[in-house]
């Protein structure tokens, strides 16, 4: 599944097949957020990197600048939790990034929010 954060972005931008592929913390406080630039990418058809994203190809007419406030950004994950029932620490996935190794991979370990249902 996508984050939270993709999820707000794309529901801003309102392109099918949009997804931010860059993040950037800007302000602070009140005013801070994540400004997001994203636009519409064709998959990589075959090869290793097969289902990923080709920002090669990325279609530049739909290439959005989006700024979402922290406030903002909290505001949509409690209405999506609402909307869902999911939890928002692990974003319904039960579980929480523990860490990532360039061999072993990413780890995960069981959320503790949600006793690891993905659920509230
Ligand atoms: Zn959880």
């Amino acid at each position: 599944m996508i984050s939270l954060r993709s999820l707000q972005a794309q529901t801003i931008v309102n392109i099918p097949g949009w997804e931010p592929y860059s993040f950037r913390c800007v302000g602070e406080g009140s005013s801070g957020g994540v400004l997001m630039m994203g636009g519409v990418t064709p998959l990589i058809t075959r090869g290793k990197n097969k289902g990923r994203r080709n920002y090669r190809k990325i279609d530049n007419t739909t290439v959005r600048e989006v700024f979402v406030k922290d406030s903002d950004y909290h505001a949509f994950c409690e209405q999506w939790s609402k909307d869902t029932g999911n939890c928002i620490k692990c974003e319904g996935e039960g579980k929480v990034l523990a860490s990532w190794h360039h061999i072993e991979g990413t780890v995960y370990v069981p959320c503790n929010a949600c006793n690891a249902t993905g659920k509230v």
